[in-house]
């Protein structure tokens, strides 16, 4: 009988999700809890993998003529004021600045002074700052569109936190546009959203449902909100980003105006989109196992990492020499317009080296020792293998075939997530089994995507919520019209929704 394979991950998936998510961040020293509450450390490794997001993406926004600037991180009350909905959306979670100096408490301590005339709030997203610039910026069509973008971090006030999904803190972006019609700013809505499927199923290998918000999950503000969601491990769903269509609302807020071409003064409409660093989260999630993280080649800070292995003393010059020559040779190559990048790790310290690639989730790991030199071959492992499968390849073969190797991965952890999507997510019509399947779930298993009919009242949206904690992530596009009962309520309904519980 085989021996049950001990994990380096504990607990497992299965035993406790939750502290198994927190045990990967830390085992692959991707980040860390801060002194501060509710914020996060990121680490090397981990900002690393938000780097490449970073360039992959901006490169992609650009190319559709987006532009990057930065606005003021605060936010005077009365700007947020502008617009109601969106005031009222983040009124719960704002950070607020009321003084702007310290002084001696005379107890040798120190005490907020110089009260502000108007407090100022840390932008929890930047709508209506940046609006207040697109309204000077604009007199003319010929000034429009305006596509920008910035980088930057939020804050968001939260109560309960979790490292990259849900910190107070977090690192973004958020595009604003402004154009001069409803269907160019409409496009723009969809092209964004395209753009966020494209990388994050291409990029993070993580497949996605697009479609729409209802309108009580819609941005504060917004006339229309799409998103992309995905489906974790413990089959709840995460949402990976949002493209907002806000209509007029925002222009008429901060009154962004223009002449049109027959010189009628007019508002605007305007777009915003954004994707976090919760999209980390979600990687993190869909991928790893009990051994640790387990990176997509596409994004991950390194693709690959030689162990030189050293018998005896003398053999450490030819070997180190030969690791070197590897990591020359595989460094010429390029895999998906970033070169590929390959670690060397001589640290004498045991199985420990190992492993903590594999908890690191390095794509690839080589072993190198003299056998191998002898033999000009290479011990690889890959990390969407069992970490004791190991094979022994020609090195100028592995050097040659590198790029397929890891485009390989990379396709091998998205076709596992789509399958795994496939196999847990069902039609239901029946309000006794739609119950039963998310009352009975719980742990890792957090039910399933449940496609059912829905009437479209608000009402029963809140009830399955209240009574399941399950929400309607979106419609999805592609869900065809048909003939169907409420699974709530039993009145007619034309469309299917997609319901799961969702980080
Ligand atoms: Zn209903």
């Amino acid at each position: 009988m085989a021996k049950k394979s001990k994990t380096a991950i504990t607990p497992t998936r299965e035993q406790d999700y939750p502290a198994w998510y927190q045990e990967v961040i830390k085992a692959s020293d991707m980040a860390e809890n801060s002194p501060v509450r509710g914020c996060m450390v990121i680490k090397p490794w981990g900002y690393a993998i938000w780097e490449n997001i970073m360039h992959q993406m901006d490169a992609m926004f650009k190319q559709t003529g987006v532009k990057n600037a930065y606005f003021p991180l605060f936010i005077p009350l009365s700007y947020l004021e502008k617009e109601a909905e969106h005031v009222e959306g983040f009124a719960k979670e704002c950070a607020v600045v009321t003084h702007h100096k310290l002084e001696s408490d005379g107890e040798g301590g120190l005490k907020p002074a110089g009260k502000l005339t108007e407090p100022l709030i840390v932008r929890p997203t930047s709508e209506t700052i940046i609006g207040e610039s697109m309204a000077r910026w604009t007199t003319s069509y010929r000034d429009l569109p305006i596509l920008l973008n910035q980088w930057a971090n939020v804050v968001r006030w939260e109560m309960r936190t979790r490292m990259f999904l849900r910190t107070s803190e977090f690192l973004w972006q958020e595009g604003h546009t402004a154009h001069a019609t409803e269907s160019e700013a409409k496009e723009r809505t969809m092209l964004m959203l395209d753009i966020y499927t494209k990388f994050v199923e291409d990029s993070l290998a993580m497949p996605v449902i697009r479609g729409r918000k209802t309108v009580s999950e819609r941005f504060p503000g917004a006339d229309d909100t799409t998103c992309i969601e995905a489906m974790m491990q413990d089959k709840r769903a995460l949402q990976a980003g949002t493209s907002h269509f806000l209509g007029q609302n925002f222009a008429k807020g901060s009154d962004i105006k223009f002449q049109n071409e027959e010189g009628t003064e007019t508002f605007a409409w305007t777009t915003s989109w954004g994707v976090s660093t919760r999209m980390i989260g979600g990687m993190i999630m869909v991928h790893s196992d009990d051994d640790g993280l387990v990176l997509p080649p596409r994004i991950a800070p390194a693709h690959v990492v030689i162990l030189p292995i050293f018998k005896k003393d003398e053999d450490r010059r030819t070997i180190m020499e030969s690791a070197q020559g590897l990591k020359d040779a595989l460094e010429e190559k390029q895999f998906h317009g970033r070169k590929i990048i390959v670690e060397i790790d001589d640290r004498d310290i045991g199985g420990a080296r190992g492993w903590g690639w594999v908890k690191k989730g390095i794509p690839v790991r080589i072993e190198l020792g003299p056998r191998d030199i002898e033999q000009n071959s290479v011990f690889m492992a890959r990390r969407d293998n069992p970490s004791n499968q190991k094979q022994s390849i020609d090195r100028e073969e592995f050097i040659d075939q590198i790029t397929d190797i890891l485009d390989n991965i990379q396709d091998s952890l998205f076709n596992r997530a789509v399958i795994r999507r496939k196999e847990n997510t069902f039609e239901i019509d029946d309000k006794k089994e739609f119950y039963k399947l998310y009352q009975k779930s719980k742990g890792f298993n957090n039910g399933a995507f449940i496609m059912s009919h829905w009437c479209g009242s608000e009402k029963c949206e809140e009830k399955i919520k209240k009574d399941l904690s399950v929400t309607i992530r979106c419609i999805p596009f592609d869900s065809p019209t048909e003939e169907g009962r409420c699974i709530c309520c039993d009145n007619p309904s034309s469309r299917r929704v997609l319901f799961a519980k969702a980080y």
